[in-house]
């Protein structure tokens, strides 16, 4: 009943429903409108609470309608022109410790994004690089990726800039809290020097050390949500 009373695109309802999802669990419960109304969020959340969709459905629901006007022109498919090259400039990027959560992130991310008009991209290290950049060039809207692989791809000329970006999501945090986690996030946070509007900050995490609230503290609005 829920979702179908928490105002998403008929298009999202029914990717929702291909799913099989019939009730929201609890994060997703809180996480929806509050992402919906436009609030960044911390949400303290395990792995298997359902907190995937509790951000990839907001998130791809508002940006689904307005596809065609912010995402990056892209290459004709059918254009074989090797000459052109396209920069990636996702709007959404989801920051996850891991390559196996990466791909199950992507997956997700697949069945939102259906019929949607939004392309996903997932990046991560330990895979040649050159596969993943002919991938982001064929037009990226929604990239999931490791923090190394992230900030690689970044540095490189012409490949990935985050100027567009709406919403950025680091899941898993705390799994990310290395010994350079600092400057590695600064670098991923602060990329996306923004043509217009502001970025909306999500973080998730299973627990809720120091670090978590001072990465809270730096990088998300003032007035965010905290969902336990
Ligand atoms: P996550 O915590 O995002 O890793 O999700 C754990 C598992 O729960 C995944 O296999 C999801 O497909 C599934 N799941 C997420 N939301 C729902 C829902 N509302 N109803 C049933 N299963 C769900």
């Amino acid at each position: 009943k829920f979702f179908n009373d928490a105002g998403l695109h008929p298009v999202m309802l029914k990717n929702v429903e291909l799913c099989g999802y019939k009730t929201p669990t609890p994060i997703q419960r809180y996480c929806i409108p509050a992402i919906k109304m436009g609030y960044d969020l911390l949400a303290i959340a395990q792995t298997g609470s359902g907190k995937t969709a509790a951000y990839l459905i907001p998130i791809i629901n508002h940006l689904m309608g307005k596809a065609k006007k912010l995402a990056a022109p892209r290459p004709n498919p059918n254009d074989t022109d090797v000459g052109i090259r396209v920069r990636a400039e996702p709007l959404v990027v989801i920051v996850v410790p891991a390559r196996e959560l990466a791909i199950q992130i992507f997956n997700e991310a697949r069945k939102f994004c259906y019929r949607t008009m939004l392309r996903p991209c997932v990046v991560y290290g330990g895979a040649p690089m050159r596969d993943q950049i002919e991938n982001l060039q064929r037009g990226c809207d929604v990239l999931i990726g490791s923090p190394g692989r992230l900030i690689d791809l970044m540095e490189r000329d012409h490949v990935l800039t985050f100027r567009r970006v709406k919403y950025m999501v680091i899941d898993e945090a705390d799994e990310m809290l290395h010994a350079d986690w600092e400057e590695e996030f600064n670098k991923i946070l602060g990329g996306g020097e923004q043509e217009e509007g502001n970025v909306k900050y999500m973080l998730f995490s299973a627990t809720f050390p120091t670090a978590i609230r001072q990465l809270a503290k730096t990088h998300l609005a003032e007035n965010y949500v905290r969902v336990k």
